[in-house]
Formats: C-alpha cells, structure tokens, sequence
C-alpha cells in the first residue's frame, strides 16, 4: 500500500496528499455528523492530469476512491467507510474559472469551484448562475453535478442537469473524457454527460463543466402570502404561473408549525401577519426589466387571489432587507429543527397536483401510528419537492422516537410510492437510501443502472457502498 501512496505522492506532491489521521478526520465525517470514516489518505489534485495519474494508480491496485467536493451532502456519499482502504479524492484545489464567453452564456469552471464563486465570476460578467442553495457558501459545483442539486430557483431554471451543457470526466479507468462542449444542440449519438450528472461519484470523477449562464434579473419582489389549506396553494401556484410565465422565479410553502419553530429559535425573526394561518407560502418573481413592474404584477396577482377567496391574507416585501427577512423565515426552518431536537428528515417528490392529497393522506398515517407526532411539512411546493419532516410527540425522547425511524420512513416513502413520486428528490441516495431503494425501483431499472456501472467501472472502485 506505501507504494501506492508514493506513487500518488509523486503524482500531486507533498500539498496534495494527506495521511495523517487527526488531518484527515475532517475528510472522513459528515455535514450532519451520522457517519464516520477512515480514509486510507485523503489526495487533494491540483488538475485533470494529476486527477487523472491518481485514478490510475488506483485502478492498477484495485483501490476504493471517494469523490469528495464540499462535503456538504445529506446522504453520507462523500464520507468513506471505516476500513481504512478508501482513498478520499477531495477536489478543493481544481476552483478555477477557466473562460467565459458571455456571448454564449457559459462558463468553464474546475470541479472543486465553490458554487458562491462561481456566481460571483458570473455576476462580474453581467450574468447570472442562477443554481442557488443554502450550502453555497461550502458546496462545490463538481458536488452539485454529481448530486443533481436542486435549490431555491428550480421552478424557472431547473436542476443542475438543466444548466450543464459539456464535461470533462476522468473515468474509473483514468482515461480523461473531454466533453467540454458548449453547445445547445448536439445530437450525436448518447447525451454521455448525463450519465455522470447526479451519479454520486460512483461512475467518474467530473473534473471540469461548461455551465449555462442566463441575463442578470434587475428587479425582484417577494411575498408571503396565508394559506388556509395546501389546496389553496396549489391554486395559488396556477395563477402565478398562468400570470408570470417564466418570472415566477420560487414558490415555497411551509406550515404554521415551522413558522413556530423558526419564530421560537431564532428572536430576531418576526412572523409575517398580526394572526396566523395552517400554511404560508413565499413567492417570488424577478424580471431582467427594472423598475416597478415585477412588484406590480406581484401585487395584482395577490389582489386577485384575495378577491377570488383563495388567499386570506398577503404581505409584500417594501424592501430588500424585508425581502431578505421574508426568505430567511423559509430558509431557517432546518436550522431550527435541528435546534429543536431529534427529527427524521424526507426528501420526497410528487406530483404538484397530488400534494394535497399527498400531505394529508400521509399526516393520517403518521399520526395513527404516533398520536401526537409533530409535521413539518415545507419544501419547493413549485417542483413537487416537499421536505416532509417529522419530529417527535411532546414528551418522547429522542432515542425513542429514533427507535421508529425504519417505521417512520415505511409509511411516508410508500405513500410516496402509492402517490407516483421520489423518496429522494434532491439530495440523493449515497448511503443513507440505497437499500430503501431497492423497495421502489423496479428490479428491470435497478438492473439497468447496475449494467453502466459494471461498464464503466468493471472493478468497483467508484465510490463503492454508495447509491448501489
Ligand atoms: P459532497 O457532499 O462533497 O459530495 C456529494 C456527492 O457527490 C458524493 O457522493 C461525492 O462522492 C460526489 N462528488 C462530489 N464531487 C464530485 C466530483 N467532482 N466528481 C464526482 N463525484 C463527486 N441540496 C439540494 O439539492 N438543494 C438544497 O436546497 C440543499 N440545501 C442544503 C442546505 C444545507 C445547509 C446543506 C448542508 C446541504 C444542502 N443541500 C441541498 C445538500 C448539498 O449541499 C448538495 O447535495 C450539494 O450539491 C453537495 O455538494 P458538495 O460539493 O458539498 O458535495
Ligand atoms: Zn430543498
């Protein structure tokens, strides 16, 4: 094994290369601390070629390798296991810009490019990136593609899949694919790029992307409006839509009792409304004109709601620091569950027509099983994507409500199922969902993803225990 690790070290030299413990322990933990590993030594290439001497090494020796970006994830997937085997390949040192072409609107970018910097490099430019998440500020895009990331601005510009038009890819045998193209049309033959997009790092290590860039928006507004029932958010969402087309830039829902906790752990909060309502949900449209306009619309549209009954009541941002008060109550609710205590987190998807349905059918459920238990029920309501939390009854103790977990995650993701929709809408198997995969997948599109991964990388050595 030492020769390996001299071989790597020859390959990234002394700056590039981590063996001792204590320095590696950062490597080895988790964003949410559930799991812990042991990296035989953690390597930190500098660009494609050293990437791609590393990767070849260890397909030599038969070498795990974990792709590592920000280590940001939710799912384990860039945290290598215990045995001391794995090879943590943490792309930091790749966070160069390098081009933009603003008549084209793109722009290249190294893998290990903190996505803030990457927005900021496209702002200087006069355009916007606009994949925008709360880890910006840590996830690096490499992180972002392989794990498909979703975000706050999914509704107008998509996922991450949706604004990557070429990669260049080390494969698992250490070959380097240059499919740095910037094209927006290109039929010639399989979209190989979207192979790797959203794989977990368990088929290549993607080392550099041409992104898509879009015009700046130069007016926003934001509101908050009450909501009696998801029903009404729904209808809320259609008239926004039919109304704004492509300036609807987010529609987020959250309950009452997200409100509460956010309202409760963070004082400098304030709640929207003099009362409360069941549910809230936060709208925003932006627009590359300036001006009143985007602020207009975003008013008539509420009156109508109001006048239409759909809406009880509605507050309009007056500033961008209100603007910024009204997100951070989206934004926040997370955070103040973990404050909170003990929860268990899904990340589902479902049909936008079915939500409603979906939220009480599954609260029904849940609260049949676990009188008492405590929803928190926010997400993307735009996308279908809901993060459909739980935390515990008043009174039960973290450690036993965490005894339920298995049966927790049972009557949520099969009504996910029952409902047509995802158990992981955005943050992806890794460890965490890779056996309850299985449960939902048919057994012909597990084969078939198995199939790639044997092509690709026939010894395993991908970032293996993750996703398969
Ligand atoms: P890592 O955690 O380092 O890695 C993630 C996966 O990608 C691993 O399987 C890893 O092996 C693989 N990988 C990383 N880099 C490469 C590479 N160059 N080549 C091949 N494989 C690679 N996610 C959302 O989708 N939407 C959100 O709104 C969102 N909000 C978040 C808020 C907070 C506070 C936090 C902590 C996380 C949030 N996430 C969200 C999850 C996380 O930020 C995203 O999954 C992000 O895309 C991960 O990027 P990363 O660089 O940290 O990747
Ligand atoms: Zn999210």
């Amino acid at each position: 094994m030492s020769a390996l690790i001299e071989r790597i070290r020859a390959a990234v030299g002394p700056a590039g290369l981590i063996t001792r413990a204590d320095e590696s322990a950062a490597y080895a933990t988790d964003w949410r601390k559930r799991y812990f590993g042991k990296p035989l030594a953690v390597v930190r290439p500098a660009s494609t070629a050293e990437v791609a001497q590393v990767v070849r090494a260890c397909a030599e020796t038969r070498t795990p390798i974990v792709p590592q970006g920000g280590n940001t994830g939710l799912c384990g997937g860039a945290t290598p296991d215990a045995s001391g085997t794995q090879l943590v390949l943490n792309l930091s040192r790749m966070n160069r810009v390098r081009a933009i072409d603003v008549r084209n609107h793109t722009i290249t970018v190294e893998a290990g490019c903190v996505l803030a910097n990457l927005q900021r490099a496209a702002l200087d430019a006069g355009r916007l990136f606009p994949l925008s998440l709360a880890a910006e500020g840590s996830c690096q895009i490499g992180g972002n593609l392989s794990t498909n990331a979703g975000g706050t601005a999914v509704l107008r510009y998509g996922n991450t899949r949706e604004l990557v038009l070429g990669l260049e890819v080390v494969l698992p045998s250490g070959e380097i694919w240059d499919g740095l193209r910037g094209l927006r049309k290109d039929n010639t033959g399989y979209d190989l790029k979207q192979l790797f997009i959203g794989a977990e790092g368990t088929l290549g290590v993607i080392t550099a992307a041409v992104l898509k860039l879009y015009p700046l928006p130069r007016s926003r507004a934001v509101a908050i409006a009450a909501l009696r029932d998801p029903e009404s958010a729904l209808a809320l969402l259609e008239k926004f839509q039919d109304a704004c087309g492509e300036r609807l830039t987010g529609l987020e829902l959250f309950s009452d009792f997200c409100l509460t906790l956010v309202l409760g752990h963070f004082k400098e909060t304030a709640a929207p409304f003099p009362s409360r309502f069941p549910y809230y949900a936060l709208i925003e449209l932006s627009d590359t004109r300036a001006g009143e306009g985007t602020k207009s619309l975003l008013e008539a549209v509420l009156e109508a709601a109001l006048g239409e009954g759909i809406i009880p009541d509605a507050a309009i941002a007056q500033s961008e620091s209100q603007a910024q008060a009204f997100w951070k109550l989206r934004e926040l609710i997370s955070e103040a569950q973990a404050h909170e205590g003990a929860n268990i987190k899904h990340d589902v998807s479902i049909p936008v027509s079915r939500i409603p349905d979906f939220i009480r059918e599954t609260h029904a459920g849940l609260a049949r099983a676990h009188p008492g238990i405590r929803m928190v029920t926010f997400g993307h309501l735009g996308d279908g994507n809901l993060h459909y939390n739980v935390s515990p009854p008043d009174g039960v103790a973290a450690d036993v409500f965490g005894g339920h977990l298995g049966a927790i995650n049972r009557i949520v993701h099969d009504s996910v199922a029952r409902f047509g929709g995802s158990i992981s809408a955005e943050h992806g198997l890794g460890q965490l969902k890779r056996e309850e995969i299985l449960r939902y997948k048919s057994p012909v599109e597990i084969e078939l993803m198995r199939s790639i991964k044997r092509t690709l990388d026939p010894h395993g050595i991908m970032n293996p225990g993750k996703l398969l």
